[in-house]
């Protein structure tokens, strides 16, 4: 291969293929770099030598396909190449085949990639032939087969379950596959496996895994693709912490393959409602410090005098090596972050001010010291006073409007505040990144942030339909004492469901619960999304039915393949590391889909195509 060669073959003869990468003419030596996925080797075809080599050289252009056979020579003194791992050798070319030509492709890639990402889709083949590219998709494959290989070694069978199906109800909208033999009839794409792979824990397979690929019709976000692939498993008879442990295994065997060991200890894990109270999100990113709930510290009087809303909380969070703020800069910060907070009813409290007046000072410093607890893990190396304390809260009004908010129908959402506060601290650690240098990507195990989130509610509340949507998927199992207390009826909100997230630095690789495996159970959970026993039936009477027929306690998680690539790789969107991705909307622009089809197959269809007004 062309990244072979090194000054040990020196003296051999070889043949090489590939690609031209570059030509450099010097009139009687012409050298070509000779490009394959293992990397590239420098070959000199001399016209005295090689008089009908080097006359076909003449020809070569970028991107032609040649085949070469020379000796291995040992560069000139001073002339080897120490930034490619061939730099020492050449190969001195007695033979060279032109075994084709190439058009000047619309970029070379034997350069950066196109800022355009619209002509790297259109001609994904050239853009695929890039380093970096070919680097992301070995990876990838390494990456896989260290994850099937863990798995298989635990035990887990790999099945594969159907991409035409009905509708499994994940939450998106399904593609759909008109029928040719059933006219008027469709089956759909599945939007994960999750039916079959617990039909197959009824069918006594006990421990299923499968690379899927799932299918869903969603508004397309920048890092969302119509299909994607998960890592989807499921198992009999589990605890919580057996499918962690599965989950970590097979974590830990995929970091492995892209060099990275990580620490032994098990991932941290907490629950949505601690998550929520310590970052403000079910997703914290654990590489910055939560927010400190400094309440108590405002006692009535302080609020008082500071024009604080009585009861709400006040909450506070450091952003370690801020860097220091001249007054002028600190003026500009109040308002930015005041800008950020909107109407909202919340305002950020100048702790600054604060100090420097004898009445609230001790306050300032003990508001210092709570953020202060805990800080060392974040921030070790960097001074005291480089660290940006913010503290938000609630104003007068805030309680006003909450109460309006309620009589206007809008549902109450207690978490608000922790919410919102938790967005401005990922807003402030991503603004001020360069200075706390804590989302640099080092390729070291401290990169990387692993958290488990469990006891997620079972319900959501949907603002558009007013209604109460299953958070997850209706096959996820509430919690025991929620479903005894009677919970599912009276206080949907406060239903916990035994469904858990895998978080890495604040994004969400993947989601799993512990399934109801009772018919009753699941009946009952159907009534309580508001879908009566006969549609019940209609959507999901043949798993209802496999329900009765002996299914063990069961329960599963998927997580994100293209997504865990996407960090091993260090890239930032999913399109690359997959190989012919779809634009945000959703056009695969090398092939050109979707197109519109011929009158033919449509009639055989039974279907129309209508313009909607
Ligand atoms: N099917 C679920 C999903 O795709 C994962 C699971 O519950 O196992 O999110």
């Amino acid at each position: 291969m062309c990244g072979d060669l090194r000054s040990t073959d020196a003296g051999q003869t070889v043949t090489l293929m590939g690609w031209v990468n570059r030509r450099r003419d010097h009139g009687n030596l012409i050298f070509l770099d000779l490009r394959d996925r293992s990397g590239i080797t420098q070959v000199v075809l001399d016209k005295e030598a090689a008089p009908l080599a080097h006359a076909k050289a003449e020809a070569a252009r970028p991107e032609y396909v040649v085949a070469v056979t020379g000796r291995v020579r040992v560069r000139g003194a001073g002339l080897a190449n120490p930034n490619m791992p061939t730099g020492e050798i050449e190969v001195v070319a007695s033979d060279l085949l032109l075994l084709n030509d190439a058009k000047t492709p619309p970029f070379s890639p034997a350069e950066d990639a196109p800022v355009n990402e619209e002509v790297r889709l259109k001609y994904r083949y050239i853009d695929l032939r890039r380093t970096e590219m070919q680097h992301n998709f070995a990876l990838r494959s390494r990456v896989a087969m260290a994850i099937r290989n863990y798995l298989v070694g635990q035990g887990f069978l790999e099945i594969e379950t159907p991409f035409m199906t009905r509708s499994t109800p994940e939450g998106a909208r399904d593609y759909l596959v008109p029928s040719r033999v059933h006219g008027g009839q469709f089956y759909a794409l599945p939007q994960s496996p999750q039916i079959f792979k617990q039909i197959l824990m009824v069918s006594g397979f006990d421990r299923y895994f499968q690379i899927a690929r799932c299918f869903r019709d969603e508004d397309l976000r920048a890092d969302r693709q119509p299909e994607f692939t998960q890592i989807d498993l499921e198992m009999s008879f589990p605890q919580m912490a057996t499918i962690f442990a599965t989950t970590e295994g097979f974590l830990r065997a995929a970091f492995n393959a892209a060099g990275i060991t990580l620490a032994a200890e098990p991932f941290l894990q907490m629950t949505y409602d601690q998550a929520i109270h310590l970052f403000g999100i079910d997703k914290p990113d654990m590489r910055l410090p939560p927010m400190v709930n400094l309440s108590e510290l405002l006692t009535p009087e302080l609020r008082d005098k500071l024009k604080i809303e009585p009861t709400l909380p006040v909450l506070g969070f450091t952003i370690p090596g801020a860097g220091e703020m001249s007054g002028t800069q600190r003026k500009a910060f109040l308002s930015e972050v005041r800008a950020f907070l909107g109407d909202s009813g919340l305002d950020i409290l100048d702790v600054n001010r604060l100090s420097t007046s004898q009445e609230f000072n001790t306050l300032a410093v003990t508001i210092h010291e709570r953020l202060a607890e805990g800080l060392a893990d974040f921030a070790s190396e960097t001074a005291t006073s480089t660290h940006l304390t913010v503290v938000i809260t609630p104003k007068p009004e805030a309680r006003a409007k909450l109460v309006a908010d309620r009589l206007l129908g809008r549902n109450y959402d207690p978490h608000w505040i922790y919410k919102r506060v938790g967005a401005l601290r990922l807003e402030l650690a991503k603004k001020f990144a360069d200075k706390h240098k804590l989302f640099e990507q080092t390729n070291t195990a401290a990169d990387f942030k692993f958290l488990c989130v469990t006891d997620f509610p079972m319900y959501e509340w949907n603002e558009e339909h007013k209604t109460w949507d299953a958070a997850h998927h209706p096959f996820t199992s509430p919690h025991e004492d929620d479903i005894t207390s009677g919970k599912l009826t009276s206080d949907k909100g406060a239903v916990r469901a035994l469904a858990y997230d895998i978080v890495l630095n604040g994004t969400e690789l993947g989601s799993g619960s512990i399934r109801i495996h009772r018919k009753d159970v699941q009946q009952q959970i159907f009534r309580s999304l508001g879908m009566s026993d006969e549609e019940a039936k209609e959507r999901f009477g043949f798993f209802l039915d496999a329900l009765e027929y002996g299914t063990p306690p069961h329960g599963g998680i998927a997580l994100g393949l293209d997504r865990i690539v996407m960090i091993l790789a260090g890239a930032t969107s999913l399109r690359e590391v997959i190989a012919f991705p779809k634009t945000a909307k959703a056009i695969d622009l090398m092939v050109d889909a979707p197109t519109p089809v011929s009158e033919q197959q449509l009639r055989e269809l039974s279907l129309k195509v209508v313009t909607r007004s």
